[in-house]
């Protein structure tokens, strides 16, 4: 894991006491409006608990008793459902993984086998360091260089954007979230990386390509998420934050920002990359 002994301090409590209490809290206070507000990555509403859970911390069924019975106390059935449906799917990843040991290196889906990468370096250095020049995706990335951490909503919008924009193999994305993320998991990780990639099993559909304008537009409208990992956009009016290249030059000098220099320009058209990644998934 990259992050240093000091930052995992600064983010992150360990031990089953600590756990425990995690779920009390979010079971007392976030439980309530999960199931609108865990697509939101300014919002406060999703548990954290897959690092505890792991490793160990807690265990599934701990989380799953616990969540049932705040059906006693009058939760909302379709914030429980939905926040268990989240486990189940924890679980599947695990169940695939033990009846598919090739899960982690291997497409579920062979067809994918010929699929033709492409290999850009600088783009993948762009992709991790979060300097792609589409603000979601950048604050994703520094988000999870920072704090071993990334949104649920911005893991997708960043993998699908590294798969199908970038074209670039989902084991690239699959290693450097081993490498960075807190909550790594071997059958997490890699049935997630082959659900967006399209290749694994009820993956999403290949021409599903999550829009990171549109998306960050939708989940950070306010751009309080964004901004909080990229400070060089913070002046920015909202309107633009999504898309710096369409900002008039009288905008972007009042906001700072020189693109290409404080923040940079986009490193891939949209809907070329797009428009490529369908041609290429057709020959298949
Ligand atoms: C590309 C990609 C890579 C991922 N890699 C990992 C990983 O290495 N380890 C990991 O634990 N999760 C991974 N996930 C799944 C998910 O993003 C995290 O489990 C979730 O963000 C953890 O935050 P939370 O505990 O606040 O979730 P909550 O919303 O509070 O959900 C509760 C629990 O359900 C499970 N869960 C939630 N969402 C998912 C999901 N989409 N798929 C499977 N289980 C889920 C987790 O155990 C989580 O702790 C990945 C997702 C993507 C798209």
């Amino acid at each position: 894991m990259r992050l240093g002994k000091k930052k995992i301090q600064q983010y992150w409590t360990f031990g089953e006491l600590s756990a425990l209490e995690k779920l009390e809290r979010f079971l007392t206070h976030h439980l309530a409006g999960y199931k609108k507000g865990r697509d939101y990555p300014a919002e406060n509403h999703t548990s954290r608990l897959s690092v505890n859970l792991h490793f160990g911390e807690i265990s599934p069924h701990q989380v799953w008793q616990a969540t049932q019975r705040c059906r006693l106390f009058g939760a909302s059935e379709e914030d429980i459902d939905h926040f268990l449906n989240e486990l189940i799917w924890r679980e599947f990843s695990c169940y695939l993984m033990s009846h598919f040991n090739q899960l982690p290196v291997k497409n579920f889906q062979s067809k994918f086998d010929a699929f033709p990468w492409k290999k850009t370096e600088n783009l993948i250095d762009a992709w991790k360091t979060g300097q792609t020049g589409y603000p979601l995706v950048d604050a994703g990335m520094r988000e999870l260089w920072k704090t071993g951490y990334m949104h649920n909503r911005v893991r997708m919008v960043v993998a699908s954007f590294l798969v199908k924009n970038l074209s670039i193999h989902w084991h690239v994305g699959r290693d450097w979230f081993w490498e960075c993320l807190v909550d790594a998991d071997l059958a997490n990780n890699s049935a997630s990386w082959q659900w967006v990639a399209g290749c694994g099993v009820d993956a999403a559909p290949y021409f599903r390509i999550f829009n990171p304008t549109t998306q960050g537009e939708k989940f950070d409208s306010q751009g309080t998420y964004t901004k909080k990992f990229l400070p060089e956009l913070k002046r920015l009016p909202n309107k633009y934050l999504f898309q710096p290249w369409t900002a008039p030059t009288q905008i972007l000098a009042a906001s700072n920002i020189i693109l290409g220099k404080t923040y940079p320009n986009p490193i891939v058209d949209l809907s070329i990359s797009r428009k490529e990644a369908l041609e290429a998934y057709q020959k298949l």
